[in-house]
């Protein structure tokens, strides 16, 4: 299946963006550290060169985590849209991880489809699952 261009944004609109996506290759992932369990954060991570924001670049409000990612917050509705990776150690380079729920135009058959990850990111262990993933 090739990439095919998806639209997101935030509850609000104020926050729009679009992203090429093959989700039968791209893993969707979740994680049970503390910050992404307490956001129920499921999401895609994708290259940046696939990932387009269409409108609230002057709007968003971006917050440095200690992980060094920066989330990206709609401040008027309070939905997190995506987040920005730099840190070459996470992945094979630079990725944006859009949150899999901000996605307008994606089908629950396709998002239920895709393969998904589960990361142990509350030990510190984030290349493995943890025991329990049912509720992430
Ligand atoms: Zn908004």
């Amino acid at each position: 299946m090739a990439k095919t261009t998806y639209h997101g944004s935030c509850y609000c609109k104020a926050v729009r963006y679009s992203a090429e996506i093959d989700f039968e290759t791209t893993p969707t992932g979740r994680c049970n550290c503390t910050s992404c369990r307490k956001r129920r954060w499921w999401s895609a991570q994708i290259v940046p060169e696939d990932f387009h924001l269409e409108a609230g670049e002057d709007h968003v409000l971006k917050i440095k985590t200690g992980g060094g990612s920066l989330l990206h917050l709609c401040p008027s509705c309070g939905v997190l849209v995506f987040s920005t990776m730099d840190k070459q150690d996470w992945n094979d380079g630079p990725r944006v991880s859009i949150s899999v729920s901000s996605l307008d135009d994606l089908d629950v058959e396709t998002l239920l489809a895709a393969p998904t990850v589960y990361y142990d990111g509350l030990h510190d262990n984030w290349w493995n699952a943890p025991d329990e993933v049912r509720h992430l």
